[in-house]
């Protein structure tokens, strides 16, 4: 990482000015979306910025990494998994993490399950769906998301705060905004047939963010906007 704090709060204004502007654009009120600070690749002092900024939540993308920083990371911090999890790092998860974006498959959920109910944790998840058909992207299938949240909704553990989605690459912002309506059509359609309220939509990054907030999302997820570019890993 190679900000100061300084620079770091300079950078998290301009964030903060982006997505009130963006929720002025469309008359949504800014306190609908938060931010999460992502933090992968980055030492636990970026955690501790965002604390010192304020902020209640960082993302990481692997466990392993996780699992090493969130010990050392700043006193109430809510550390959120949005990288894709293996079945046979879903303890490691459950321990850590208090909210799991990624959760993809049904032998996911059984294994989160089985872990959260050993420990006797109620885990809020989010389920991941590729609603921009991005044959790179993790997330279930649009067609295949009822039955997954339907397997979901019924783990003791488990609880499903909404969905998140990750918009493919493209210097096309039209790409994106399909895929984040997509995705809220299809938490609209969910909420009616299930009835529970999947008010989260964690959607938009750094690039896409103004986008995700005008098409609904209520969380972006936030890294290099705020940290600057992550030595390729
Ligand atoms: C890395 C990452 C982000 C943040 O990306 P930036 O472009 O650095 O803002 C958001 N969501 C997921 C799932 C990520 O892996």
């Amino acid at each position: 990482m190679h900000v100061s704090y300084d620079d770091f709060c300079a950078a998290a204004d301009r964030v903060r000015s982006r997505i009130a502007e963006a929720c002025r654009q469309c008359a949504r009120d800014v306190r609908e979306v938060s931010l999460l600070a992502v933090t992968k690749t980055h030492p636990v002092a970026a955690a501790h910025y965002a604390a010192r900024f304020g902020l209640k939540s960082v993302g990481e993308n692997r466990v392993q990494e996780a699992c090493e920083k969130i010990p050392l990371g700043p006193p109430g911090m809510r550390w959120e998994l949005i990288g894709h999890l293996q079945s046979n790092k879903a303890r490691l998860a459950t321990k850590w993490f208090d909210r799991i974006q990624s959760v993809d498959s049904e032998k996911l959920i059984l294994a989160l399950q089985k872990e959260a109910a050993l420990i006797g944790k109620t885990l809020p998840i989010l389920l991941q769906i590729n609603a921009g058909d991005d044959p790179a992207k993790f997330g279930v299938d649009l067609p295949e998301a009822p039955k997954l949240l339907e397997y979901a909704r019924i783990q003791p553990n488990l609880h499903v705060d909404g969905l998140m989605t990750i918009a493919p690459l493209s210097d096309d912002p039209d790409i994106a905004r399909r895929t984040f309506s997509r995705l809220r059509e299809i938490r609209d359609e969910l909420r009616t047939k299930s009835g529970l309220p999947l008010a989260e939509l964690s959607m938009g990054m750094s690039s896409d963010m103004d986008i995700a907030i005008a098409e609904g999302s209520t969380q972006v997820r936030v890294g290099s906007a705020l940290f600057g570019a992550r030595e390729s890993t």
